[in-house]
């Protein structure tokens, strides 16, 4: 298959540093066995991903699941419950929460697929879904073009810009749903899996998708 140079380009900034990680062991140089027989690392790239997370896929999609066990109800009801004239919008953070970024290798990287399923039946009842990263700029496009591809309809996505690098995450995720609320929407959750993606208020509920003391992003 031939792909073309944008493609490649993006395969390769639009993953996580644990993925670059595991891209290193895959290409690192070949040993040499005890005879002088070059050979290989047998470590796939997949289960080094795997190992860099240090939990496994299907635990990671378990507990991703009761978590948003608990959030569709809620949204169910409180979509419901809107009241006239109201802009309900959600909030996610999007490396390990709305994309399985330490799970895959691939671009597009695959929808993390509990969220996608309560995202889309937001969607489909009127909520707009706003995205906010920690990602630079530069990924703007490759990000955006991941996320339709999965299937989310992005009303909003913020990425961050130079002058947001060098600030706290929390009060840079934080001030983006500041703006979201100034434009006249009501945030009726947020959904990451840091503590920086939901510190600072300014959504009506709160849900924690694991990190594992951090270890995913
Ligand atoms: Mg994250």
């Amino acid at each position: 298959m031939t792909r073309r140079p944008w493609a490649r380009r993006s395969s390769v900034t639009a993953v996580s540093v644990a993925a670059l990680a595991a891209l290193a062991v895959q290409t690192a140089p070949a040993v040499q066995a005890a005879d002088g027989t070059p050979t290989t690392p047998a470590r796939s790239v997949a289960s080094a991903t795997a190992t860099a997370a240090k939990v496994d896929y299907a635990t990671w999609q378990k507990d991703c699941q009761a978590v948003m066990d608990q959030a569709l109800p809620y949204l169910k009801q409180r979509i419901a419950a809107a009241r006239p004239g109201e802009k309900q919008a959600i909030v996610f953070d999007i490396d390990n929460t709305t994309l399985e970024t330490d799970f895959g290798f691939s671009y597009p990287q695959p929808a993390n697929r509990p969220v996608l399923d309560a995202a889309r039946y937001a969607q489909e009842h009127g909520v707009s879904l706003f995205f906010v990263t920690a990602r630079p700029g530069v990924l703007y496009w490759p990000t955006e073009y991941n996320l339709e591809h999965d299937g989310y309809e992005v009303s909003g996505l913020y990425v961050r810009g130079l002058t947001d690098l060098f600030k706290d995450v929390a009060a840079y995720k934080t001030a983006q749903r500041v703006g979201i609320e100034n434009a006249g929407y009501t945030i009726i959750a947020n959904i990451g899996n840091n503590a920086t993606d939901l510190s600072g208020g300014h959504a009506e509920k709160t849900f924690k998708l694991p990190d594992y003391d951090g270890q995913l992003s």
